[in-house]
């Protein structure tokens, strides 16, 4: 197997090989740029949770794959399998799941800035939960379900103030975020106090996400008391006993070898632990338990191949190994510099004796995939490069930038690859010019 970010990386001969398969060949049956997920490694992250939620979290927790991370059809279709329910956070993504026949009793609907038409399109998509970011959308939902004559069910997102110690961009469980109603500044208390108040919406319990990328050992366990005591307080004070707890997605996966990485089983055991402990000590019943996992079941199912363009030399400055995609298909070292493991798919037996930028092909000096990689220096036009870990926030954030087609998505499992997405044409990049 070797030293690999991940256990479905390998080589053959001079070849690098993911889910088993021939990378270099899934190059040329697909073309490139080229996104392949590996569907066994999902299903493996997906059995690894709901296992886990089985043996540790009271009947009716549920973990929800938290679609931003990769949304298209046949992912909902795989979730749906699973068991897993989903978090979604636009009308595109319901529009998506709703597409795939996925059971939208099992969604809760994100986003701290849902429109009018979002908020009627998810109600009359029968969703199950609204997870309510602050008292406007509060008002906002109870009025469009008083006209629609329902009663929708809610969750609040709160604010815990924690601060995970990870990438600021990242952030979001900070009292300064654009997020949820703060604990701190009482928001959190009055937009309970609406939600019991108001006829036409059901308060369910409370969410958190404290952030994305999260290492830290404690991070879950100081949320967890803090979001398990502001319930406490909810029912010294309203009366209201707490059905759900969602605590949010965040665990983070290794993109590189100094990165930590989480035993999905072990970190929910913990966590686990410390809900339990905290609910005795404030003598409050443990909630059903929701997270929402969404990097930490695609990102190391993800790896994108590219054909390499021109191998420039500055001497005495640096190289460039440039590629057919580029930040339009991943746009995360522009965005936050994320770090990523890269590879010359077709020369894994030579030594890589060359430090050179990976960059794209788009029309900007920040469209740069990875800086300072080591490659061999026999690379050419023609290689094949490999990107590993970029099943999360890569499909989901591209871009027709420069009017680039989006690349195909290709599922591969057991020993067999399928196309889940094809690649954009220039048909589909003119189709909806008027
Ligand atoms: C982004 C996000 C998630 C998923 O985070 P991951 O780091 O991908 O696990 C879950 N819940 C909410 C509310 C989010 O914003």
């Amino acid at each position: 197997m070797g030293n690999y970010i991940c256990d479905n990386i390998g080589t053959a001969g001079a070849h690098l090989t993911f889910a088993g398969r021939d990378t270099v060949e899934l190059a040329e049956k697909y073309g490139t740029p080229l996104y392949l997920l590996d569907e066994d490694k999902i299903r493996e992250k997906c059995a690894a949770y709901t296992t886990a939620f089985r043996k540790y979290f009271p009947e009716g927790s549920l973990p929800l794959y938290a679609s931003k991370a990769n949304s298209f059809k046949q992912m909902y279709r795989i979730i749906k399998d699973t068991g897993l329910g989903i978090d979604v956070v636009s009308g595109g993504e319901i529009a998506t799941a709703r597409a795939a026949g996925f059971d939208l009793s099992k969604a809760y609907f994100h986003c701290n800035n849902k429109t009018d038409e979002e908020i009627s399109f998810a109600i009359d998509s029968k969703v199950g939960y609204f997870v309510v970011d602050h008292l406007g959308e509060l008002t906002a939902l109870d009025a469009i379900a008083r006209e629609k004559d329902v009663v929708q069910k809610v969750l609040l997102r709160i604010t815990p103030g924690i601060d995970p110690h990870t990438y600021e961009e990242v952030n979001t469980g900070k009292v300064d975020s654009k997020f949820g109603s703060a604990i701190v500044t009482g928001q959190a208390d009055e937009i309970t106090k609406a939600a019991l108040s108001l006829p036409h919406v059901s308060l369910k319990g409370f969410h958190c996400h404290v952030g994305s990328q999260v290492f830290g050992e404690d991070v879950y366990d100081r949320t967890a008391e803090v979001m398990l005591e502001f319930m406490a307080d909810m029912e010294k004070k309203y009366g209201y006993v707490t059905e759900q707890f969602d605590i949010g997605g965040g665990f983070g996966v290794p993109y590189v070898e100094s990165d930590g990485s989480i035993d999905i089983v072990q970190k929910i055991a913990e966590i686990a632990g410390t809900i339990n402990k905290t609910c005795e000590r404030l003598g409050i019943r443990v909630p059903a338990i929701l997270m929402e996992p969404g990097r930490s079941i695609v990102a190391d199912a993800g790896m994108t191949l590219y054909t390499c363009g021109f191998v420039k030399n500055i001497p005495g400055y640096k190289n460039y190994v440039s590629v057919d995609g580029g930040m339009t298909d991943n746009p995360r070292y522009a965005l936050y510099g994320s770090r990523y493991t890269c590879y010359i798919a077709s020369r894994m037996d030579e030594k890589c004796d060359m430090e050179a930028d990976l960059v794209g092909r788009c029309c900007e000096s920040g469209d740069i995939i990875q800086p300072g990689i080591r490659v061999p220096s026999g690379t050419q036009r023609g290689d094949i490069a490999a990107v590993c870990t970029t099943g999360a926030y890569n499909y989901s954030m591209a871009s027709n930038y420069n009017r680039i087609p989006r690349p195909a998505v290709v599922m591969l499992k057991a020993g067999e690859d399928y196309p889940a997405l094809r690649r954009e044409t220039y048909e589909d990049i003119v189709r909806l010019d008027i």
